[in-house]
């Protein structure tokens, strides 16, 4: 009964009243007024997240960061433990190296033996030494490389503070004397 019932009323023309247009324009003005709340959010978030982008990326000193690694160094503060971790973290590095080739995909590592011709000098070596690596890390296999790289400078910040040695003079020290002085032969 109820079936025929149904079908009754759906087989019944519809009739439109001026109730149910007013109906139907509230709905619209209700709608549109939240679609403009949801664009007017959306744009407050990116403004947000863009200015944090630009917190993130704010310029820092490397001494700088290796005040901020001691101060948020708690729990591996044994010389054990940072060891330990740093040499993790390398071996995290190698582990996304590997794994952008052999289950990404992204890029193709290609080993083969380094030729170069015979009479070249040691500064033409360059052009002939290969990376063996084809393409390029896609993001995601960047965010991770990039991740244990961080993760890895992080440490060797934190073994600087403990022996008492300043990173940045560290690097400045080998920039000038290692890479600008001796430059390429330094690396002999
Ligand atoms: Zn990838």
């Amino acid at each position: 009964m109820a079936y025929y019932q149904s079908i009754m009323i759906l087989s019944q023309p519809i009739r439109v009243s001026f109730l149910h247009i007013v109906a139907l324009l509230e709905y619209a003005v209700y709608f549109e007024r939240l679609r403009r709340i949801l664009l007017t959010n959306l744009i407050i978030a990116i403004d947000m997240l863009n200015k944090r982008g630009d917190v993130i990326m704010e310029k820092f000193s490397i001494e700088e960061f290796q005040h901020k690694v001691d101060d948020v160094l708690i729990r591996h503060k044994s010389v054990l433990d940072i060891l330990t971790k740093l040499q993790e973290s390398s071996a995290r590095i190698n582990r996304a190296a590997a794994k952008s080739a052999t289950s990404c995909g992204c890029v193709q590592l290609n080993i083969k033996k380094q030729e170069s011709p015979p009479d070249i000098s040691y500064s033409e070596l360059k052009d002939y030494m290969s990376t063996h690596v084809e393409g390029n890390l896609c993001d995601v296999c960047k965010e991770k490389m990039e991740h244990e790289i961080s993760t890895n400078i992080f440490y060797m910040a934190a073994l600087c503070n403990l022996f008492d040695m300043n990173l940045e003079e560290i690097l400045s020290n080998y920039h000038h004397n290692q890479l600008k002085t001796l430059g390429k032969y330094g690396l002999l």
